[in-house]
């Protein structure tokens, strides 16, 4: 009479699965297929998902010209966020980067931008490249959509209140502020202090420093151009 494989295995004290070289522990089975047919009802490997299957579980694909929300994590600017593939902790990754990949954009170096302006989107058809001063531009005008710079205090640009805050906020005299661009004393200390041009304040706290750096640095390189 034929011994079963479990049988020959437990007279090796070795594991009846093909290729496992576990110690024997019990049904013909090492500790891991046990533990493992215990589990889930049977010792085949367990099929884990791909990197880009748990990626696209965490969207919303909606139809092919809609934006497609990334329902999982966000980072503070609301741009999804996940682990890189085979890490528990570290830097998080953007999803709407992980995305132009899948799609074959080469993003190396790159910004990957929004045509739809919206941060959770992952739509690769709403997903571009383009250079950090692009994604500059691009924040700049979307912001200005919002509050406009010649909405009022048209005498002054977004660029130079800017300045005038950072200076007086290093020590620099209002008055001479005042004379230098050419607005009064109160004018000085009322951007000084964000009773005016409150937009630029607006950018923070939320968005902060980050995108009051874009900005000037947006801003500046329209002065340049
Ligand atoms: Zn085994
Ligand atoms: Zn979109």
């Amino acid at each position: 009479m034929a011994r079963t494989a479990a049988a020959v295995a437990a007279a090796s004290r070795g594991c009846a699965i093909s290729g496992c070289q576990g110690k024997h522990k019990g049904r013909g089975l090492c500790g891991k297929h046990l533990q493992r047919l215990r589990l889930t009802g049977s010792t085949a490997d367990p099929v884990r998902p791909t990197f880009q299957e748990r990626f696209w579980v965490k969207v919303d694909r909606r139809g092919p010209n809609d934006c497609w929300p990334w329902t999982a994590a966000v980072n503070e600017h609301g741009y999804g966020v996940m682990r890189p593939p085979g890490k528990r902790t570290g830097p998080a990754i953007k999803a709407h980067r992980v995305s132009a990949e899948f799609a074959g954009m080469a993003i190396d170096g790159l910004d990957v931008l929004h045509s739809c302006d919206n941060p959770p989107c992952v739509n690769p058809a709403h997903l571009r490249t383009g250079t950090a001063a692009e994604n500059s531009r691009d924040m700049v005008r979307r912001w200005r959509s919002c509050y406009g710079e010649r909405q009022n205090h048209a005498k002054l640009t977004e660029a130079q209140v800017l300045e005038i805050r950072e200076r007086r906020a290093a020590g620099e005299m209002r008055n001479a502020l005042a004379a230098e661009f050419g607005v009064s004393g109160s004018t000085i200390s009322n951007i000084a202090n964000g009773q005016t041009w409150r937009h630029l304040s607006a950018v923070s706290p939320q968005v902060g420093e980050w995108i009051g750096r874009r900005l000037r640095a947006a801003l500046h390189s329209e002065v340049a151009a």
